[in-house]
């Protein structure tokens, strides 16, 4: 059976008074992320890993913060069109594991609504998909809440293997 790994990295810098969304998920919190598209992190690095495994480059390059196309875009759509490129290349998703780290607000409360979003954006169960979070106790630009930032590995299979 052939498998595959990627992994991701993504950072915004965050500012008062936008909407923060996380894993597809809208969470309660006076700041939010500074972006071109809705600015979710945690679906942006899901999606570089995604790409990573596949070698077929990053997000950037197939949806560019430049094109207008794509200013202030749910991420769903950008995990979606992803995702068919996964298919596309006669992948599935075998499992995915996020860390996101965000001083604040605290984010055990959404975790389960992330998962069973990235779940169904993915087409895997909940339990095929990890979230985690964390704070870097105060220490560098996470920690003075000035961004937050979004790390996530995963597995791919090749479809009737
Ligand atoms: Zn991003």
């Amino acid at each position: 059976m052939k498998i595959r790994t990627g992994n991701g990295y993504d950072v915004h810098a965050l500012a008062e008074g936008l909407p923060l969304y996380l894993g597809g998920v809208r969470i309660e919190s006076n700041i939010g992320c500074v972006a071109h598209s809705d600015g979710d992190v945690a679906i942006h690095a899901l999606c570089d890993a995604l790409l990573g495994a596949l070698a077929m480059g990053d997000i950037g390059q197939h949806f560019p913060d430049t094109s207008e196309e794509f200013r202030g875009i749910d991420s769903k759509i950008l995990l979606s069109k992803t995702m068919d490129m996964v298919s596309g290349a006669g992948y599935v998703v075998g499992n995915a594991d996020i860390t996101i780290a965000l001083q604040r607000p605290k984010l055990a409360p959404y975790i389960l609504a992330m998962r069973g979003v990235l779940a169904g954006l993915m087409s895997v169960e909940v339990s095929d998909v990890s979230v985690k979070a964390t704070t870097t106790e105060k220490l560098g630009f996470v920690g003075r809440s000035e961004g937050c930032e979004a790390y996530a590995s995963v597995l791919l299979y090749e479809k009737n293997s």
